[in-house]
C-alpha cells in the first residue's frame, strides 16, 4: 500500500478502516538464502538492500524480541557525517546522502530533520582540531563551516558563553546534519524490506550455529533450526555474545548509554548542540521536549539500564553549557546497549568462518550510519566483496595496527 496525500484522503472518507499492517510478521520457513540476525535498523537496511539493490529476497531477518527493541529504538536519534579520517568520512557522507533521499526511496516518514549539528569549541587548540576536521569533510564532499562565538551568539543565544572554565569560542557546523525518528526508520526499512519478499521473524533468538565442516549452513533459534546459505550479524550490542557462540572473541566492549527527554517546552534549541569540554550533547524533538546524552556507564554490562553516576554527570555537562535549562524536569530517561569497539569505528567484513558476514563496533554513533550500514553490508553479502566506502572497515586491521582512531585515544572503548 503506498502512501500519499491521496490515500490519507481516502482514508479520511471511510474511517481509516483501509490501511494496511506495515509488514508480514511472518514464521520462520526452513531454508533461506540468507539469514541477517539482528531486526535493528542495521539488520532491516541490510536485509531492504539485499533484495532491492542485489535481487537476493530469499531473506530473514531474525529478532530476538520486537524490530526496534535493541539501540535503534532507544537512540538520540542524531545523524550527521563529520568525520575526519577518510576510513569514516566517505562512508559516513554516503550515509547521509541516503537519508536526503531516503523518504522517497522507502515512500515512508522517517521524519528526517536536517535541521544542523553544531560541535562547539572552548580553546584555540580545539578551534585548530575542528578546522581541521572541518576540511577533511568538505574534501569528501560534505558541508562544514566554521563559526566564531558571534555566530554561535546568533543561533543559540542562552547558551553560557563566558562560562569562566569552558567560554565558547565557536563551533563547526555541519548544516546537512540533524535528527531523524529512530522508530520511523525501523519500521520503514522493515516495510520496504517486508515488500520485497523479505521475512521479518520476530520473538525469535539465535542461540546456536549449525556447521558443515568448517561453515556455518544454520541457526539455532527459539523457534527451531533453519538452514542458510549465509548468515549476517547485526546484533550491535550483543555482538560479542554471539560471536561467542561461533568461537570467535571480538574487539569489542558492549558497555550501557543512557538517554533523557524532559518535559516540553517553548521552542530553545534550533538543532542539535555538542559541548566540546565535556561529553554532553543536545537537541530538541518536534514535541518540544529536550533529548539530551553523555558518557556511557563506566563499565561493562548487557544491563540495559544505567545508574546515578552518569545522569549527574550528564546534568553537570548541561548547567556547564545552559544553565537556563536547570530547571526544567527530566520526563523519562533509558538505556542502550552499545558495541564500542577498540578505536571507536565499526567492521562490516567477512568474519573468519565460511558463510558468517560481521557488522558490529558501532560504539555511539550506529544510528546515523544505518542506512550505509545496510547497504555496505548487503553489498558485501552478495558480491563477497567490501563496498568502495566500507574497505578499510575491517575485522583484521586490530591485528594489523591499521585501527581507525578517530580521535587519537588508543584502545580505551569508553573514551571514544
Ligand atoms: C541511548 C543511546 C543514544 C544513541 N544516540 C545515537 C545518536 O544520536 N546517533 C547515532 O548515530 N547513534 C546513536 N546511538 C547508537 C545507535 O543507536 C546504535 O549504534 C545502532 O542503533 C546499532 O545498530 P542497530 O540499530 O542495528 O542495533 P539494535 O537496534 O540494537 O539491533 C540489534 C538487534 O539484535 C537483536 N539481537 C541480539 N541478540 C540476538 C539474538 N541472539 N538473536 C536474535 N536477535 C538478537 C536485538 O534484540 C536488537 O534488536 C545511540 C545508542 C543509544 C543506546
Amino acid at each position: 500500500m503506498r502512501y500519499s496525500l491521496f490515500a490519507l484522503a481516502r482514508e479520511a472518507f471511510r474511517s481509516h478502516r483501509g490501511w494496511q499492517p506495515v509488514w508480514r510478521d511472518a514464521a520462520p520457513r526452513p531454508h533461506y538464502d540468507v539469514i541477517i540476525v539482528g531486526g535493528g535498523g542495521h539488520g532491516l537496511a541490510t536485509a531492504y538492500y539485499l533484495a532491492e539493490r542485489f535481487g537476493i529476497r530469499n531473506v530473514a531477518v531474525l529478532e530476538k524480541g520486537w524490530i526496534g527493541s535493541g539501540n535503534a529504538g532507544r537512540n538520540t536519534t542524531i545523524i550527521r557525517s563529520n568525520y575526519l579520517l577518510p576510513g569514516n568520512q566517505p562512508f559516513y557522507e554516503l550515509s547521509m546522502q541516503l537519508w536526503e533521499s531516503l523518504e522517497q526511496q522507502l515512500n515512508y516518514n522517517t521524519m528526517v530533520s536536517q535541521r544542523g549539528v553544531l560541535n562547539l569549541f572552548h580553546s584555540d587548540a580545539q578551534r585548530d582540531a575542528f578546522a581541521r576536521r572541518g576540511n577533511a569533510m568538505l574534501l569528501s564532499g560534505a558541508d562544514a563551516e566554521l563559526l566564531d562565538a558571534d555566530d554561535v551568539r546568533r543561533m543559540l543565544p542562552l547558551l553560557d558563553f563566558d562560562n569562566a572554565r569552558f567560554p565558547i569560542k565557536g563551533g563547526l557546523l555541519q548544516r546537512r546534519g540533524g535528527t531523524a525518528r529512530h522508530d520511523a526508520v525501523v519500521w520503514g526499512y522493515a516495510r520496504g524490506a517486508s515488500e520485497l519478499g523479505v521475512d521479518i521473524v520476530q520473538n525469535c533468538e539465535v542461540t546456536g550455529f549449525v556447521r558443515d565442516g568448517d561453515r556455518v549452513v544454520g541457526v539455532e533459534t527459539s523457534r527451531g533450526r533453519i538452514g542458510c546459505g549465509s548468515v549476517g550479524l547485526a546484533v550491535a550490542g550483543s555482538s560479542s555474545r554471539v560471536a561467542k557462540m561461533l568461537g570467535l572473541r571480538l574487539p569489542i566492549e558492549s558497555h550501557l548509554i543512557q538517554a533523557f527527554v524532559s518535559e516540553g517546552i517553548k521552542p530553545l534549541i534550533p538543532g542539535v548542540v555538542t559541548f566540546g569540554a565535556g561529553h554532553f550533547y543536545i537537541s530538541q524533538s518536534d514535541k518540544g521536549g529536550l533529548v539530551f546524552g553523555g558518557d556511557i556507564d563506566g563499565y561493562n554490562s548487557y544491563a540495559q539500564r544505567g545508574n546515578l553516576p552518569v545522569i549527574e554527570d550528564v546534568c553537570e555537562g548541561g548547567m556547564a553549557l545552559m544553565p537556563s535549562i536547570g530547571r526544567v524536569r527530566i520526563l523519562r530517561n533509558w538505556a542502550g546497549l552499545l558495541d564500542m569497539s577498540m578505536d571507536g569505528s565499526p567492521i562490516i567484513d567477512r568474519a573468519p568462518i565460511e558463510g558468517v558476514y560481521l557488522n558490529a563496533g558501532w560504539c555511539y554513533g550506529g544510528f546515523k550510519a544505518t542506512p550505509a550500514s545496510g547497504l555496505c553490508f548487503a553489498h558485501l553479502i552478495a558480491n563477497g566483496s567490501s563496498h568502495p566506502v566500507a574497505t578499510e572497515l575491517r575485522l583484521d586491521r586490530f591485528a594489523a595496527g591499521h585501527l581507525i582512531d578517530e580521535k587519537g585515544r588508543g584502545a580505551q572503548p569508553n573514551l571514544h
